[in-house]
């Protein structure tokens, strides 16, 4: 092992916490962390020297590749004029191109209005405190609560956790949250009395944190559907499925459905820089014209940062340039041929699950019972896939595979071996069979 690589692992043990990490663990003897150091289209390099797939997408942001020459250059020309201004008091050209260009990328007439913030949970607390704060200014105060969906996953600051269904994450504060009814399907909707609810918040097509989950079809035009009867808002995040994600621009536009708020971080500045936006209508957007006690009170220091909206520009051009959806198709494809054969060839994957260029690939023993959790075989799997040229992370014994859009074939491949390989190493006595 090189000597940087030795000197940074050291001070990272000595002084990092990383996110969703058992720190115990992270910081054993025997535990070597890939500290990469350099990415280009679909790949990254560590400080040894390996070449790995990004098989997530860096946590699902990238998405035309690392050190895209398109963005880097976009954010390198907005460098030479400043990296950030306030958006409090003041604009900047790119904010307002920006804005303008999300909304035309939706139904004329539609959303209107753009809320910058910086990362998921800031653009699904907007979407939240906008919803409850135009009850509050429209005459429908005891409308309060929110209706989310079972083993949700919509961020962690403390109003976005609280819509989240998923326990072991959320349980623990569940009391200083939002009021929230949790539903696990829209056939559920009809009992409910929508005359305190403010807004319905889901994950457009496919749960992610919930191990890769699509809805059934027709599932987001129903809930539309079910909104538009009973005046109730429908926000939507899309802060992973966004920006091509799962074969169309949005989620939504799968079943023509187009939300009162949608949420966009992840993907909105493709993997460069942290950024997110928040699209609303003219409808809610009016609710807090007037006096000064009903404007939208919340912001953050870096809202509407100027390299951001530099590489989002730049993103959203890099779609049209390449054909970025189009040539996506037959890599959707792909994938499903490849979990299909995976599937067929290894008795342990017990189910894969797809949308658009978005998969989950769930392990079990093969007689379809649960590996013990604490087993961590879907760990185990991601780090022998590693030593295969696959970087990726599960979601407990779902692996994670949504590469960066512009992937390539061999690629995507080389991804399929690296995984048939590492599920054909698991260790049924380690996993207690
Ligand atoms: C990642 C994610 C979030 C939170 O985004 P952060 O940028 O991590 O705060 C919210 N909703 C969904 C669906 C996500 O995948």
């Amino acid at each position: 092992m090189h000597e940087d690589t030795r000197r940074w692992i050291a001070a990272d043990k000595a002084h990092c916490w990383h996110p969703f990490t058992r720190q115990g663990d992270w910081c054993s003897m025997d535990h070597q962390p890939v500290v990469l150091v350099r990415g280009e289209r679909e790949w990254l390099w560590d400080s040894e020297g390996n070449r790995y797939l990004d098989g997530n997408s860096s946590i699902w942001t990238n998405v035309h590749g690392h050190a895209h020459p398109r963005i880097h250059a976009a954010i390198r020309k907005q460098l030479e004029l400043t990296a950030h201004v306030s958006f409090l008091g003041n604009t900047h050209p790119l904010a307002a191109e920006l804005a303008a260009r999300l909304c035309a990328c939706l139904p004329a007439g539609t959303l209107e209005r753009v809320f910058y913030s910086d990362n998921g949970s800031t653009a699904v607390e907007c979407a939240l405190k906008m919803a409850l704060q135009y009850r509050m200014q429209t005459g429908e105060p005891q409308r309060t609560r929110f209706i989310a969906f079972a083993d949700a996953y919509h961020g962690d600051t403390l109003g976005a956790a609280s819509v989240g269904g998923v326990d072991r994450f959320t349980a623990r504060f569940r009391e200083s949250g939002y009021p929230v009814t949790r539903l696990r399907d829209v056939g559920e909707l009809d009992r409910l009395d929508p005359h305190t609810i403010a807004a319905v918040i889901i994950e457009p097509l496919i749960q992610g944190v919930n191990g890769m989950r699509p809805w059934p079809r027709g599932m987001l035009a129903a809930l539309r559907a079910w909104c538009d009867e009973t005046n109730t808002h429908l926000v939507l995040d899309e802060v992973m499925t966004g920006f091509g994600r799962t074969g169309t621009m949005f989620a939504c536009q799968q079943e023509e459905v187009v939300p009162d708020f949608l949420c966009l971080a992840k993907g909105l500045t493709g993997g460069t820089l942290p950024m997110a936006a928040t699209l609303t209508t003219a409808a809610v957007y009016d609710a807090f014209l007037g006096d000064a006690h009903r404007a939208f009170s919340y912001g953050h220091s870096y809202t509407a940062c100027a390299l951001g909206c530099a590489a989002a520009m730049a993103g959203l051009d890099v779609f049209e340039e390449e054909s970025t959806l189009a040539r996506l198709r037959p890599m959707i494809d792909r994938m499903s041929e490849g979990l299909s054969r995976l599937k067929a060839a290894q008795p342990c994957v017990h189910e894969t699950r797809q949308c658009g260029f978005i998969a989950g690939i769930e392990v079990r023993r093969p007689d379809g019972s649960p590996f013990p959790q604490d087993a961590r075989v879907g760990e185990a799997v991601c780090a022998a896939a590693r030593h295969h040229g696959l970087l990726t992370r599960p979601i407990l014994d779902t692996v994670v595979l949504m590469p960066p859009l512009c992937t390539s074939p061999e690629a995507l491949d080389l991804a399929f071996a690296a995984l048939d390989r590492a599920i054909s190493g698991i260790d049924m006595r380690a996993a207690d069979l």
